[in-house]
């Protein structure tokens, strides 16, 4: 085989990517719930996303109290569970495999290709992908807000080699390009190839989820995937 393991990003990759016109909504629902100005809590709720990623805000229940303490809001608890809800249906609802990723997933698997994930999330993300149809295949799962870094960040994708016991010239990597991801999988060593699913709103990302300058292999679904590794 030409690689030992495949490392797949989630968002816009095995998934589709945060859609930002939706987020927004999201996060005005959030604020109308807890009685605060859209605009003041899409400020701090952006300031924090950094500690909402690399696990410092440990909760999204967390975030949210901190919002609204910088705010100097006095909300009650009813109301931080009832905006952490609306959150935590949103992120749900957009982590539905995309309609080719369990049968690529389990060809990869049925070969005997070693599987990881590398994902920049918040805290929320680990606890929802339990409960999704991606579990049984992966051999190794790394979520930023638990291991406390994010991509590109190399030690993140150390990280992930070490626990699939592979080196990084062995390593598929499959990412949408957010966080200038692939050139951090490049410095590694990793191999790492594009997806850029056709049909879906390039634009209509998050600015921090802009995408990278990518001029190396690309694929345009992860059904193309198998034929880089077959
Ligand atoms: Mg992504």
């Amino acid at each position: 085989m030409k690689y030992e393991a495949v490392i797949f990003d989630l968002f816009g990759t095995l998934v589709p990517a945060l859609p930002y016109r939706e987020y927004r909504l999201v996060l005005g629902r959030m604020a109308s719930t807890l009685s605060i100005p859209v605009d003041d809590f899409n400020r701090i709720w952006f300031e924090t996303s950094q500690e909402r990623n690399t696990g410092v805000m440990l909760t999204i229940e967390a975030n949210i109290e901190h919002v609204c303490k910088e705010l100097g809001t006095r909300t009650g608890d009813d109301e931080i569970r009832r905006a952490m809800r609306i959150r935590i249906d949103f992120v749900t609802r957009i982590m539905q495999p995309r309609p080719d990723a369990i049968e690529v997933l389990s060809r990869l698997k049925s070969q005997g290709f070693k599987i990881g994930l590398i994902s920049n999330c918040s805290a929320d993300t680990p606890v929802i992908w339990q409960d999704t149809p991606f579990v049984p295949f992966f051999d190794v799962t790394i979520f930023s807000s638990s291991v406390g870094m994010k991509k590109p960040d190399p030690r993140i994708y150390s990280l992930a080699m070490g626990q699939l016991g592979v080196k990084p010239e062995d390593c598929l990597y499959v990412g949408d390009g957010a966080s200038q991801e692939l050139a951090g999988a490049a410095r590694v060593g990793m191999n790492p190839v594009l997806i850029k699913v056709l049909d879906e709103d390039f634009d209509d990302a998050l600015p921090e989820d802009a995408r990278e300058e990518w001029d190396g292999p690309t694929v345009s679904s992860l059904t193309a995937v198998l034929s880089l590794v077959e």
